[in-house]
């Protein structure tokens, strides 16, 4: 449906959604690594109130804005994820520090926001990831039963025009890496956490095969284990990125969930795809060639 999206909003989220894969691809071809190139492409989708990840997240049944993020190295399997925080302007870089700083995987809550604080991640008052179109949104849902999925990859209503934000990347050494981000589901219970910062569900990188993020109503991502799936049927099955990312997407639907995930194997191959009407998405392959696109 394209009636959602006047002319200048659809160009505004191409050009950010170029300019964002400009700063990953150039990290890759000045040498740089997939981590690196992942965390700095979700850092400029996160400073974007376009998107539902850091500025511009959703709100939740109280009106906050609570945050998950993830991240993970396809070179060795570290991981980092942060979840349900409020005060850390970047939630892909606290990812980022839990993976490389502490012994552990995923941080929640204050005990996040305190880590993130010790390891010299900016930290800004909550009224930063205010943005007017989000509180208007979730101001009109509020009183309605349950959670309005909030999917980037959703256009057809205004609730709905919301952006998760996610990146995979392979480097010149050959590692994957792949990051997500997100403010979650519009209206979300108070301490609901999705698939976004839950690696093998909303992210998931192996050298051996792919690297994986997803979008999408989290729960069937969950149930799934989607992002370790793809992987999976890839490592044991011997399915094309293309076939495993697919199969993927298909398993959501089929529990009646709606999503997309962004792949992409360790020969550089991609795939996109998504079960919704639209999908906000780009990619540069090995050739330089750029894409960007939203709708089918
Ligand atoms: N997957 C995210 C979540 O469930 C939402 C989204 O992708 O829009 O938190």
């Amino acid at each position: 449906m394209t009636g959602a999206l006047t002319p200048e909003q659809e160009k505004a989220y191409l050009d950010k959604l170029s300019e964002a894969l400009q700063i990953g691809y150039s990290i890759l071809t000045n040498g740089g690594n997939s981590i690196d190139s992942v965390e700095a492409t979700v850092r400029v989708l996160e400073d974007s109130p376009l998107f539902n990840a850091g500025k511009g997240s959703v709100f939740n049944c109280e009106g906050k804005n609570e945050m998950d993020a993830s991240i993970m190295n396809g070179k060795n399997l570290k991981a980092g994820a942060i979840a349900a925080v409020h005060t850390i302007r970047n939630p892909v870089s606290g990812a980022r520090a839990v993976m490389e700083k502490s012994s552990h995987v995923l941080l929640a809550g204050d005990g996040a926001e305190k880590f993130a604080k010790e390891c010299g991640i900016e930290i800004v008052p909550p009224t930063y990831f205010y943005d007017e179109e989000r509180h208007q949104q979730w101001l009109a849902t509020k009183d309605m039963e349950g959670a309005s999925w909030a999917g980037d990859t959703y256009i057809a209503t205004p609730e709905k025009k919301l952006g998760t934000v996610g990146c995979v990347a392979l480097d010149s050494a050959g590692n994957l890496a792949a990051a997500t981000s997100t403010g979650g589901v519009n209206n979300k219970k108070f301490g609901r956490v999705g698939d976004s910062p839950l690696i093998g569900a909303g992210c998931y990188a192996d050298n051996k095969t792919c690297a994986v993020s997803c979008t999408g109503e989290g729960e069937y991502f969950i149930r799934q284990a989607i992002a370790f799936d793809v992987s999976a049927l890839m490592e044991y099955k011997g399915f094309s990125v293309l076939q495993a990312a697919t199969e993927g997407i298909k398993k959501v639907a089929q529990l009646g969930g709606e999503g997309g995930l962004i792949a992409i194997d360790n020969q550089g191959n991609i795939a996109v795809p998504f079960n919704t009407s639209s999908m906000f998405r780009g990619w540069i392959n090995s050739q330089g060639e750029k894409f960007t696109g939203i709708f089918r």
